[in-house]
């Protein structure tokens, strides 16, 4: 049965092309009372621009629970209903509006999410790394795989018009160790939109896909794991492999107490998202 949800969201993953759904973005948010909500599939670039929510912004959207997804946060939207209330909240004083929700959730590590994955299902969850060590580049395909290929082919030709969605010839993933003393180090992968819109802005500006992907580094290890930042990690379960985490997106405000004038109440907007 449909209910009507007021979702913040945090989390946008990369387009993956889909044949059923032209492509696939995994959103995921949290709820007033600051507990994890996966909104899925979305066929995000698709949807009239009105529709288009950015992250941190509150939507509203009539969900039911996933019948094909069995993990526990995970609900279908209609897309239909998805209302955007606002603007996106600001990242004045530190982040507070940001973190007066994100926050309710207690930051925890990998291995407390495992443990609670199996107990309850738990697919979701906020990591507070104690050290993020690299950000590991490696060479992936040029080409979408095969199957996918074929699918978005056949689209070109009979489908409704498709919009063009690049295959980052990167993987990009995080090394970091969490506050627990069972850790023994995590390199996850990193599926956030922001990483390949990213990486495709530098390739569009120097041309060289190694720079792009160097800058890529620069940005998601330097910046937002920088000395200055209060990083954590939106961390999730693959569908078709339970077992795998990976890192959705990051939340990266300031740390309270950093000396003033180096404080990033006017970060410099990756601005991925504007219309
Ligand atoms: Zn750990």
């Amino acid at each position: 049965m449909a209910e009507k949800q007021k979702v913040l969201i945090t989390v946008k993953t990369y387009p993956l092309p889909s044949e059923k759904y032209l492509e696939l973005v995994c959103t995921a948010g949290m709820l007033e009372d600051g507990s994890f909500i996966r909104l899925y599939p979305v066929d995000y670039r698709y949807q009239p621009i009105w529709r288009w929510y950015k992250k941190y912004q509150w939507i509203e959207v009539e969900v039911e629970k996933h019948d094909k997804d069995p993990r526990k946060e995970s609900y279908r939207p209609k897309v239909e209903t998805i209302q955007v209330l606002g603007k996106p909240l600001d990242t004045a004083n530190c982040w507070a509006a940001r973190k007066a929700i994100v926050l309710k959730q207690q930051p925890t590590s990998m291995e407390t999410l495992r443990e609670l994955q199996e107990r309850d299902g738990t697919s979701l969850g906020l990591v507070k790394p104690r050290e993020v060590t690299d950000l590991i580049i490696e060479p992936d395909s040029e080409e979408w795989k095969l199957k996918w290929k074929a699918d978005i082919e056949q689209l070109r030709l009979f489908g409704p018009d498709r919009k063009p969605l690049e295959k980052v010839p990167f993987k990009f993933r995080y090394r970091f160790t969490c506050e627990d003393e069972r850790c023994r180090g995590h390199t996850m992968m990193i599926e956030d939109w922001e990483v390949g819109e990213l990486y495709l802005k530098e390739l569009k500006r120097c041309g060289n896909p190694k720079a792009a992907a160097e800058s890529v580094r620069e940005k998601f290890l330097g910046e937002l794991c920088g000395p200055g930042k209060d990083t954590h990690f939106y961390v999730g379960t693959v569908l078709r492999y339970p077992k795998s985490w990976i890192v959705l997106g990051v939340f990266w405000p300031p740390k309270v107490g950093t000396p003033k004038g180096k404080t990033d109440v006017k970060e410099p907007s990756l601005s991925l998202f504007e219309t």
